[in-house]
């Protein structure tokens, strides 16, 4: 048992988990923003830092039905959103893979 590695994005703007202050995600990595989280709007990402996986379930999304892990800080384990691991409808697919940050669980650092 270590300490935690905690991985750093390079760059001025950063979102970072609004608990520990971790980083979670490069804007750079932002596929849309014009989602909707658990907790108000939220961004589609391609890539995210310094996540733990929950265990995957079905679950009914606004656009329909999806196979989705919870993701979870790993650094203070605050749920910071979901990743998306399957989904049925043609039009979903391409969200396979890619990761929903709530916006009000992140914070922007420095800009
Ligand atoms: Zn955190």
């Amino acid at each position: 048992m270590g300490r935690l590695f905690i991985e750093s994005l390079p760059g001025p703007r950063i979102f970072k988990c609004s608990c520990c202050k971790v980083d979670s995600a490069s804007p750079d990595d932002i596929v849309s923003k014009n989602f909707q989280g658990r907790f108000g709007k939220a961004y589609l990402f391609r890539s995210v830092v310094n996540i733990c996986l929950g265990p995957t379930e079905e679950r009914h999304l606004t656009s329909g039905l999806h196979a989705v892990s919870d993701i979870y800080c790993s650094s203070c384990l605050q749920i910071l959103g979901w990743k998306y691991e399957k989904a049925y409808e043609e039009s979903e697919k391409y969200k396979e893979g890619m990761y929903i940050l709530e916006k009000y669980r992140m914070l922007k650092d420095g800009w």
